[in-house]
């Protein structure tokens, strides 16, 4: 007798409050003060952002992270207000992590103190891999530690659950070989061009599916910024271009891309579709500031899909 899953996807990873700061008239040189009244602050990090999308999406998704005790409450309603499960967040030992974002209308710098995201392997491979099983398909959002992986990978491996792993830019995690088995291992490695051209050397999309080939990862695919992005079907690279927006702020783009190609993953769509559906959620998510404030649902999603493709 099988067991129904609890949720379509677990996302496991960072989680962070962003403090955006915008509108200042000029840099501040060290010793000076800058004044602005545009100010929010935000959910932010890969994993919430995923996870958003996801639930935007209508899938049952739960959280699996960190946040300080002052945060918990505030992060569960934020994430109750997409739909998100908070079974998995879990209150770390120390300050939920941070990131200041600065910017004028020509920069923008970013401060970030990571807290209690560091103990989220613990978590994983702890109290969060019950509930990590419980899900169809799980997304790592975070650079994967070997010994992690090594206690994550194969007891979802063996109860069917497929994965996918998006762990940002991250040049010394990938340029590990230590972290060979881990790529290998990872059903969908979704890196976005830097990434890619760390991981082989090359910048060039066909360079990179060679090496990505000749090293063993599974279903070898590629963000591309504005031009979309790119996956291997069988040995054949297919490409898509993303929807026609305006977009102002491509922040999280790569991880609302995560959303839509993961909801099409669940549905088992092809490759193309897949592309399709990462590039509709990322393209819409840079049309307003921020990761979460334009992700599309799911009749938005639809629509633009007909339109597009
Ligand atoms: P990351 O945010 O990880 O750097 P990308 O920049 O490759 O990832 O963006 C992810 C996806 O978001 C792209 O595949 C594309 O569909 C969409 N996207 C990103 N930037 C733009 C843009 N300027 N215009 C339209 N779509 C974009």
């Amino acid at each position: 007798m099988s067991i129904r899953p609890r949720y379509d996807v677990a996302v496991v990873g960072e989680i962070y409050v962003d403090h955006v700061f915008s509108g200042f008239p000029v840099w501040p040189q060290p010793g000076e003060e800058v004044v602005t009244d545009a100010y929010v602050r935000e959910m932010g990090g890969g994993a919430a952002a995923t996870a958003c999308g996801l639930a935007k999406l209508g899938r049952a998704v739960t959280l699996v992270g960190l946040v300080g005790s002052d945060d918990h409450d505030w992060f569960a309603r934020g994430l109750a207000r997409y739909g998100v499960a908070v079974d998995g967040l879990a209150i770390g030992d120390g300050a939920t992590g941070t990131t200041i974002s600065v910017s004028t209308a020509d920069d923008r710098s970013f401060f970030t103190h990571v807290g209690v995201n560091r103990q989220v392997g613990a978590l994983a491979t702890g109290a969060g891999l019950a509930i990590l099983a419980q899900a169809r398909h799980v997304h790592f959002a975070m650079p994967l530690a070997r010994d992690v992986a090594d206690a994550v990978l194969p007891p979802l491996a063996a109860a069917g659950i497929r994965t996918s792993l998006d762990m940002g830019y991250q040049p010394a995690w990938l340029a590990d070989p230590a972290n060979l088995p881990t790529l290998r291992a990872i059903d969908h490695l979704m890196p976005n061009e830097k990434e890619a051209e760390l991981l082989c050397g090359h910048a060039d999309p066909v360079a990179y599916f060679v090496h990505a080939t000749a090293i063993g990862l599974r279903h070898p695919m590629l963000k591309l910024g504005a031009r979309g992005a790119a996956a291997l079907e069988g040995d054949r690279i297919v490409t898509t271009a993303p929807p026609a927006v305006i977009a102002v702020d491509a922040t999280g783009a790569g991880d609302a891309f995560d959303a839509g190609f993961i909801d099409a993953l669940l549905d088992d769509a092809s490759p193309l579709q897949r592309l399709q559906r990462g590039c509709i959620t990322g393209a819409l998510s840079t049309r307003r500031p921020g990761a979460l404030a334009a992700i599309p649902d799911r009749n938005e999603l639809r629509s633009i899909h007909d339109r597009t493709y």
